[in-house]
C-alpha cells in the first residue's frame, strides 16, 4: 500500500459503542464500499470496539490503525484528542479511558434534571432509550431523544437551545488532562492527534498555547482535513501543521446516516506536501 497524502484514509468515525448509530461491522462495510483504503474506528473514550473493528475490517480487505478519541480539559473548554495506531490493550490507556468515562451516568443526572426544570422532563430514561454502552451516555443521545420526542427540530438546534454552555440542560465536567491523554496513546505505541482544531473557536494565542503544550507533552498530528473543517479551514491548517511539523489527518467525524453531512471517505485528499500520520504509523497498520 502506498502510504502517500492521496490514500482515501478516513481515521475519525463513531460506532454504537459511543455515539454513533452504526455497528462496527456496518461501519467497515459501508467504509469499504466507499473506496476508503485506510480507516479507524475512534470511539469517544471507548477502545471497547477495538477488537471487533480490527475483525471487520480484516473480513472487508481494508486496512485499520486503532482508534479513539478522547474527551480533554484545557484551558477550560473541551478538547478533542484523537489516537491512532496504539496498542489497545495496554493497561494505562484502558486504565485511563475507564476513568475518563467515569462520571458520564452522574453528569446524565444532573443534566436530566436541568432540562426538568425547563420543562423536559423524563429526558434521562429517555436519552437512556437510545444508549446501546451504558458507560458512555453523551448529549448526542440527549439530543436524539430531544428531537424525536418533538422538542427540537434537529440535533444542531438541539445543542443550541439546550445543551452548550449556558443552557439548561448543560452540564460542566471535568475530562482527561491534555498531558494524561496523549501520554496514554504514545506510551501505547499510538500518535496522537489534535482532532478538529477549527472547532474550538480559540484566540490565536490560546490555539498556539494548546499546539505548543500538546506538543510538549509528546502529541505529533493534527486533524487538516476532517468533516468539522471548511474548505478554508483546510488551507489553514494545512498551513499549521507545515508550520509546527506536525504529521496530517484526515477523517469524516462520521455518527450516522440520517444526521452526519459528511459521509465515511467522501472528503478531499491532504495536499501533497503534508506528512500524513499514516507514514508514520506503517508499522501499526492492520492488514
Ligand atoms: P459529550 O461527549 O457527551 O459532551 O457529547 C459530545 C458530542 O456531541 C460530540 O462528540 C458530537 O457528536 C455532539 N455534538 C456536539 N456539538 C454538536 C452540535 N452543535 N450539533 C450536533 N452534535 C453535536
Ligand atoms: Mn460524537
Ligand atoms: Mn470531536
Ligand atoms: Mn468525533
Amino acid at each position: 500500500m502506498n502510504l502517500d497524502a492521496a490514500l482515501n484514509a478516513d481515521l475519525h468515525c463513531h460506532s454504537v459503542i459511543s455515539d454513533g448509530t452504526l455497528s462496527p461491522e456496518a461501519l467497515a462495510a459501508r467504509a469499504k464500499a466507499a473506496g476508503v483504503q485506510l480507516w479507524s474506528l475512534t470511539d469517544h473514550d471507548e477502545i471497547g470496539g477495538q477488537s471487533r473493528a480490527i475483525a471487520a475490517a480484516r473480513a472487508a480487505g481494508l486496512a485499520y490503525l486503532t482508534g479513539t478519541e478522547i474527551s480533554v480539559s484545557f484551558a477550560g473548554r473541551v478538547v478533542h484528542i484523537v489516537g491512532l495506531g496504539f496498542d489497545h490493550e495496554a493497561p494505562e490507556i484502558v486504565a485511563g479511558l475507564r476513568a475518563t468515562r467515569g462520571g458520564r451516568e452522574a453528569r446524565a443526572r444532573d443534566m436530566a434534571a436541568g432540562l426538568a426544570e425547563a420543562g423536559i422532563p423524563g429526558a434521562f430514561e429517555g436519552a437512556l432509550q437510545y444508549v446501546s454502552n451504558p458507560d458512555l451516555i453523551s448529549r448526542t443521545h440527549f439530543a436524539r431523544f430531544l428531537v424525536d420526542a418533538g422538542h427540537c427540530s434537529d440535533l444542531p438546534e438541539v445543542f443550541r437551545r439546550f445543551l452548550t454552555e449556558g443552557k439548561p440542560g448543560f452540564v460542566p465536567h471535568k475530562w482527561a488532562a491534555l498531558k494524561d491523554a496523549v501520554g496514554w496513546i504514545t506510551r501505547a505505541g499510538g500518535v496522537a492527534v489534535i482532532a478538529h482544531p477549527g472547532r474550538y473557536d480559540f484566540t490565536p494565542t490560546e490555539e498556539y498555547a494548546l499546539i505548543t503544550e500538546f506538543m510538549a507533552h509528546g502529541g505529533r498530528g493534527i486533524e487538516v482535513v476532517t468533516g468539522s473543517h471548511t474548505p478554508a479551514e483546510f488551507v489553514k491548517y494545512t498551513d499549521t501543521a507545515l508550520e509546527f511539523g506536525l504529521l496530517a489527518s484526515r477523517g469524516s467525524d462520521f455518527h450516522s446516516p440520517a444526521e452526519s453531512r459528511t459521509d465515511l471517505g467522501t472528503l478531499p485528499p491532504l495536499a501533497d506536501k503534508l506528512t500524513p500520520v499514516w507514514a508514520a504509523l506503517a508499522a501499526r497498520i492492520h492488514h
